[in-house]
């Protein structure tokens, strides 16, 4: 749906900022509290979390993480989902998100109302207060949310701690995500709370801007990833949109963006066995194991991306760099 609107009456504007304060706290109904615990007051006084508090902060703006194709629930969604999928790359679970909004004046309500519907949608499927927030005017034209959220865990798997010897493994499938797959994702939280826990997880991440990009904070200086090509999960949307690029499916499933999948190091001395099955018998995410940490293996070597089968570096493959990439996402 498109966000904006010529009609003056059918405009954020036409109520301003107090009247749409007060709907939004309509539209979200249970999922914010009364005030000061939800929204209404200088700042939410928030619940102390009894465990450690895990802080993120992601957006979405319109034409580069969601375009007019999208409902304005599901750019809603993929809003606290981004996050989550941060809280789930720590081990940990959600607990209270503040929204920050910044509309041009031509901004349609109904797209605001829808946007809230799906926030408030995924915030009751993942427990999570809608504490507080901020409305910020813009230029017309202009629609984006940002969200903060807070989450808690015992037991915060970091992205570093990976050795030589240790293996590789990655949730989902991989890649095409443009397709859709970047609006109806699910944050692996279930997944990350699990893997907190299981012995020998010594690093994580979520893959958010392509594996080939992604997977670099998870080497010390030194080490480099060997992959097993044959197990890389490409995605039946990887092979779709390969026929309209001229990119492999497997370039497809180690260069796009937005997989939102978990991507960890596991200890070379873990039980890879009793893992697969305990992850089986509660899962039904893929998880595949895709390769390894190994010391650099030919030291003038730039690589650090090698395939098992011949040893070669893999093409100098990137994924989505921020700041870098002049063409957006929506338009590759
Ligand atoms: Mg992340």
């Amino acid at each position: 749906m498109n966000p904006f609107t010529n009609d003056p009456a059918a405009r954020v504007t036409a109520i301003g900022e107090v009247g749409l304060i007060e709907l939004i706290k309509a539209w979200l109904g249970p999922t914010t509290p009364k005030a000061p615990q939800g929204i209404g007051d200088d700042c939410a006084v928030l619940r102390p979390y009894p465990n450690g508090v895990l802080a993120t902060t992601d957006g979405v703006v319109f034409g580069h993480h969601f375009d007019e194709n999208a409902t304005p629930e599901a750019a809603g969604e993929k809003l606290l989902k981004r996050n989550l999928s941060d809280i789930a790359a720590m081990g940990g679970s959600p607990r209270d998100a503040l929204i920050t909004l910044l509309l041009g004046p031509d901004v349609s309500l109904k797209f605001v109302e829808g946007f809230y519907r799906g926030l408030r949608a995924c915030a009751e499927q993942n427990n999570i207060c809608l504490a507080g927030g901020d409305i910020t005017s813009t230029a017309p034209h202009f629609f984006a949310a940002y969200a903060t959220l807070l989450g808690e865990t015992t037991n915060p798997i970091t992205r570093v701690g990976g050795q030589a010897g240790d293996s590789l493994w990655v949730t989902g499938t991989l890649g095409g995500s443009l397709l859709g797959h970047h609006l109806t994702f699910e944050p692996r939280i279930s997944e990350g709370l699990f893997l907190s826990a299981y012995p020998g997880i010594k690093s994580l991440i979520d893959l958010t801007d392509g594996m080939a990009k992604d997977c670099h904070a998870l080497f010390s200086p030194g080490i480099e990833a060997v992959f097993d090509i044959s197990q890389i999960p490409i995605s039946p949307a990887a092979y779709t949109q390969s026929q309209h690029t001229n990119k492999t499916p497997l370039e497809h499933a180690f260069c796009d963006g937005e997989d939102y999948e978990l991507l960890f190091v596991l200890d070379s001395k873990a039980d890879e066995v009793n893992l697969i099955t305990q992850w089986k018998n509660a899962f039904k995410t893929p998880l595949n194991r895709i390769g390894w940490l190994s010391a650099i293996s030919i030291p003038e070597s730039p690589a650090e991306l090698r395939r098992l089968d011949t040893g070669a570096p893999l093409p100098a493959w990137r994924g989505y760099e921020h700041l870098k990439n002049v063409i957006h996402t929506l338009q590759k």
